[in-house]
Order: C-alpha cells, then structure tokens, then sequence
C-alpha cells in the first residue's frame, strides 16, 4: 500500500554546522526563530533532526507563506518544501512516483544523500534505482550537468525527505544567538543596511534614532519607524529609542565653530547611545559609516568619534562602497523608505565645509565649552521608547540562558 506523502518545510544550516561545541545552542535560537516567524499562523511544529529543521505542515493551510517567512529567518542556509515518507525503497519510489506524475520535464537527475551509513543502498544506488524507476513512468532523459529538474532526495534512520526546488536562505547566524547590539539608525540609506548586516552576523539590533523636533519636522521620526518596521521582518521584535537633539544641537552651535561640529555632534550621540546600550546590557554600537564617504568618515574622526565611546562601535560597512550598500538596501525594501526627502538632524546647523582631520586635543579643547554629562542625561532622559512586532504574536525576545549543558540532544 502506498504511504501517505506529509508535506514539510526542510531547513538546512551551514555555518551553525561548523559550531562544534555550541551547536545546540545556536539551534535553539535557530527553531524559536523559526516559531517566531510563523507566529501569527496555524501552529507550527518545528522538529530538529541531524543536520537539519523540519517544519512540519500537514494539514496547514499556509505553506507558501511559512516559506517566504523563513527566508528571512538568519542561520538558514536553504530551504525546501518538501514530502516526508518512511525510508523504505518501497515508500520513496512510490512517493517519487507520485510526485513526477502528471508534470513535464524533458530531463532530470535525482540527487540522492544519505544521513547513515547502514542503509542497505548506498546514495549511488539509490540514485540508479530512482532513476530507472522514473525513466519507465515519464518521457525524459537523465542529464547530470544541466537537468530541467533535481529530485532531491535526502534519507534519514526513519524518515525520508522528497523535494524538486531548492531555495537560499540569508545564511549567517541566528539573530540572538551573538547577542544584543545597539545601532545608531539614521533615515539615510547606510545605517538600516549596517543594523540588517549585524542580524545576519546573529546579533539582535535595538534601535536609536536622533531627531530635531520641534526645530525640525517629525519626518525623520517617521522614516525610522518605517525602517525599523521594515527590519523587525528580520527579527521579529525590535526596541527603537527615539531620542530628542536639537536642543543638544543648539547647545553645540553656541560654542563650536562651524567645521567641527559633525563630529562634535556624532561624539554625542556616541555618548547617549552608549548610556541607552548600558541601560539594556547591549556590548557594542553599530553605525553605518563606510570609510572615506563623507568628511566624519576619515580615519582620524572615525578615531576621534571612538574615542567618546567605550564600547566597540561596529561598523560593518566600513569597507562597502556606496554602490554595494544601495543594492543591498534595495534588496532589503529600505531603500525607497530611505530616499524619501527628510532633513536629517545634522542637516540642521551643519556647515559646508566639516574638518576632515580633527586632532584629541582640539575636540578636547571644545568639548570643554560644553556640559557633556548635562547633554548626555538630557537625550537618555528624553528618549521615548517604541516597541515593534512582526508578525503578530512574535513577542519580545524571550530571556536566554546560555549555557551549552542545558540544551537538549540533537536527535528528535
Ligand atoms: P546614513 O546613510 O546611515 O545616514 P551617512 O553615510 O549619511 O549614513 P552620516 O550622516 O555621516 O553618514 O552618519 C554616519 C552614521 O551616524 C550613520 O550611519 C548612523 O549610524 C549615525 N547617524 C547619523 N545621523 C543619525 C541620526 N539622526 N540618528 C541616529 N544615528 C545617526
Ligand atoms: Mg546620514
């Protein structure tokens, strides 16, 4: 009798394979993420298996959307829908029999793997089998090079995974799994792209955004909610700190001359960020500077705006060029967001011509002018606090523990 074809969603990882120790917990950010991604939908059982996730969506009535789901979900490096069936040859040949029925592909090859050793086919034999057996249901050809379609075929101790189309995941790390970073998020193209690139290294991003109101309209408020929205995709709840400058600025304008402001400015919100990253245990900022692009970003002010810092300040741009950021903010859906007209804080009072070498002691000099630590408790203390949830039902971050001996084994 044939068996009955389940459909699931296969997940497979490639870097968190590589993690010998700390594979489980890396895992286990990689399922609950899973589960926060589909959150909103029909219950998702997410079940681990060696060397990959299984999502199991019988009776669900939403595998694409599960699918589009879990491409964005950091750690995956690929993705199927998939049948499963017991790891007989029996149940898989009847499985792939039907599976081809009924479609057209003037030629194929079928990609066996096996997860154990003591099957009694080896991949190759499993692959001749399979491959005769459809040649006398179907008018194809075999073609190893260039098939029009890859039955991919994947056996397990007790279960088998069927699937024709393969898709990429974003790779990386889970997001959670490196920690919790800070990002200094502007409405401009670089730094939404920067926050992004630091989830995929697996880190959670809480987000600080420095607006001019009432000097200013609340523009750029709004673009970096859109753009922390936009993110949240990517990891399902996000912080956003939205943290009032422009009375910070005018303090700066009375005192600093015109060329140094930028960094001036860029010092403080350093300052202000990193009190907010204390206040939620975060170890490191993130900007989206990128060597040379504009005047605050030369090596020595990009060492004169670390120096107003104790925590690293990450910048993984750093070495892009604007070209590369730009295909990278349109792939992510934040470009639009963030070509929309707004004047940026640092629009407001900010000269023609900033210094490009500002040397300690002459930001010293001028800092000294100024009241830092009334600055700095006047930005923590305005900041308001947004919260942001995608989908709905993902809910915050929960709290994790991480200690590797308190994972569960890998084996379902
Ligand atoms: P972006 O496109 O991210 O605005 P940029 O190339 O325009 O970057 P700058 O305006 O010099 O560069 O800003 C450098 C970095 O400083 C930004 O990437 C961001 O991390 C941070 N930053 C600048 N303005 C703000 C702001 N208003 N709020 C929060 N962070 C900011
Ligand atoms: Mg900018």
């Amino acid at each position: 009798m044939a068996s009955r074809l389940r459909p699931c969603l296969l997940v497979h990882y490639h870097e968190i394979s590589l993690k010998a120790g700390h594979r489980p917990m890396f895992l286990r950010h990689l399922r609950q993420n899973l589960e926060r991604a589909t959150a909103d939908l029909q219950p998702v059982r997410v079940v681990q298996f060696p060397g990959r996730l299984m999502l199991d969506l019988e009776g669900n009535p939403n595998p694409e959307t599960i699918k589009e789901r879990v491409t964005r979900v950091c750690g995956v490096a690929n993705l199927a829908l998939a049948q499963r069936v017991p790891s007989s040859v029996d149940a898989i040949k009847s499985a792939v029999g039907r599976m081809v029925e009924g479609r057209q592909f003037e030629s194929f090859r079928i990609t066996a793997r096996r997860a154990f050793k003591t099957y009694p086919l080896t991949s190759v034999e499993i692959n001749r089998e399979l491959g005769t057996f459809v040649l006398e249901r179907v008018r194809t050809r075999v073609d190893l090079t260039n098939p029009a379609l890859t039955i991919h075929v994947e056996v397990l101790p007790n279960e088998t995974f069927i699937y024709f189309d393969q898709e990429p995941g974003p790779g990386g790390l889970p997001v959670g799994s490196s920690g919790t970073v800070v990002s200094l998020l502007s409405g401009g193209i670089d730094s939404p792209v920067a926050a992004w690139r630091m989830m995929k290294r697996g880190c959670r991003v809480e987000f600080v955004h420095f607006h001019s109101v009432p000097y200013l309209p609340p523009t750029s408020q709004q673009k970096a909610r859109a753009l922390v929205e936009r993110l949240t995709q990517w990891q399902f709840f996000s912080r956003l700190y939205l943290v009032p400058f422009g009375e910070i600025q005018r303090e700066v304008v009375l005192s600093v001359p015109p060329p140094a402001r930028v960094v001036v400015y860029r010092r403080l919100m350093v300052r202000i960020a990193e009190a907010l990253a204390r206040q939620t245990g975060a170890p490191a900022l993130v900007t989206g500077e990128s060597l040379g692009q504009v005047a605050s970003q030369t090596l020595p002010n990009l060492a004169r705006i670390n120096e107003a810092a104790t925590l690293p300040i990450l910048r993984p741009l750093i070495g892009m060029d604007k070209q590369e950021i730009t295909a990278q903010a349109q792939a992510l859906g934040t470009f639009e967001i963030s070509i929309e007209p707004d004047q940026d804080c640092c629009t407001l009072f900010v000269p023609k011509h900033p210094a490009t070498r500002m040397a300690p002691d002459e930001i010293q000099i001028l800092e000294e002018r100024l009241d830092l630590s009334a600055l700095v408790r006047a930005g923590v203390e305005g900041a308001v606090l947004e919260a942001f949830e995608f989908p709905k039902g993902a809910g915050p971050f929960p709290v994790h523990r991480a200690r590797a001996t308190e994972e569960e084994p890998l084996s379902p």
